[in-house]
């Protein structure tokens, strides 16, 4: 069981609606969490338990970034938007960051989501 932070910008919210239903059975055995309009989409679309935090662009970013620095969480799938100029992109980059920096399981695309859920 490990502990997995999703998120989506706008125009990949619906890529991880569609992606959380497809393995809906791998993700059922480990705990989510989501900034708050992905959390909402994925529990909505899927029926599974989120753990639903603050908006991304509100601080959601941010509490996943803190749940990375304390240990707290084990994955994080990110679908960033490269398309598009986002108000917190301090928030993204914070959150990239300290994904790297504690070498947590990061996927940003489905494909390499697909890779990590096998992975754990
Ligand atoms: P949201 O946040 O799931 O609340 O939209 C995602 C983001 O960081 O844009």
């Amino acid at each position: 069981m490990a502990r997995i932070g999703l998120v989506a910008h706008d125009d990949k919210k619906q890529q991880m609606a569609e992606w959380a239903s497809v393995n809906r059975a791998a993700l059922a055995r480990h705990v989510l969490y989501g900034t708050g309009t992905t959390g909402g989409r994925v529990r909505q679309e899927t029926g599974l338990e989120v753990t639903l935090l603050k908006s991304g662009p509100l601080g959601g970013d941010q509490q996943l970034g803190a749940m990375i620095a304390e240990g707290l969480l084990d994955a994080l799938i990110f679908f960033i938007d490269p398309l598009t100029a986002l108000p917190h992109d301090v928030d993204v980059k914070a959150l990239t960051r300290l994904a790297t920096l504690y070498n947590t399981l990061f996927a940003c695309n489905p494909a390499t989501a697909d890779a990590v859920l096998k992975a754990l």
